[in-house]
């Protein structure tokens, strides 16, 4: 079965997409070239309240490749795969510091027009490596504009502020979550995301993204191989 399902679907690099000549996810020339964040730049405080995000890969090349098929392909295999990165990064750096796991939803609408919500498949898919259940503690509670839409820091914590409410309160008071999210830009959709948990009662929020910044550029204006 297995053999029929690869004439089928041939494996297909999770990051750049290239056929896969070896059964595995992702290939030899992305696995040999991840840009994983650096010791110090992997772990970092966002927000008036400081939580603690871990990022685990700058936003570049073939990461960006891959989240772009992850967001458009409709395709949650590689959510499977990006995961084991959020899984390693998160129990390298913040190991203790939760006992849930959660996701930064998107709106009813946007999760209507793209047909899944990723942030909440890498969430399940994270949690499923540590054998627990990602779950549902938040809704968007309006529309907002893209994020990505707007480059002044200010109006994108302006844009999210609010933005989210928890569903459950008896599911989120006095625990410590860990908040996953795809992307991390400014930070201010996590940290508007973990204002809600706490105002909801948390005890505590923790967040892991896949991926975030990018690498530092050389004096020669070059970008670090
Ligand atoms: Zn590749």
């Amino acid at each position: 079965m297995a053999v029929i399902l690869d004439l089928l679907f041939p494996p297909k690099c999770a990051f750049c997409g290239r056929l896969l000549e070896r059964p595995g996810d992702v290939c030899g020339a992305c696995e040999g070239s991840l840009p994983f964040r650096e010791e110090e730049a992997a772990l970092t405080a966002i927000g008036e309240n400081r939580y603690a995000v871990v990022i685990a890969l700058y936003y570049d090349g073939m990461v960006r490749e891959g989240i772009r098929a992850l967001k458009f392909g409709k395709k949650s295999w590689r959510a499977k795969v990006f995961a084991r990165y959020v899984a390693q990064a998160a129990a390298e750096r913040l190991g203790g510091a939760f006992d849930a796991v959660t996701y930064v939803p998107v709106s009813l609408r946007r999760n209507f027009e793209r047909g899944f919500d990723q942030a909440r498949l890498l969430a399940e898919e994270t949690a499923k490596i540590w054998g627990v259940k990602a779950e549902p503690s938040l809704r968007k509670v309006r529309h907002t504009r893209a994020q990505s839409s707007l480059t002044d820091p200010s109006l994108r914590a302006e844009n999210v502020k609010a933005a989210y409410r928890v569903l459950r309160p008896d599911r989120v008071r006095g625990r410590r979550f860990l908040l996953i999210d795809d992307v991390c830009t400014t930070g201010s959709t996590l940290s508007a995301a973990a204002d809600a948990l706490m105002e909801g009662g948390a005890a505590g929020v923790v967040c892991a993204v896949l991926a975030g910044g990018r690498r530092k550029v050389e004096e020669s204006g070059n970008q670090i191989p």
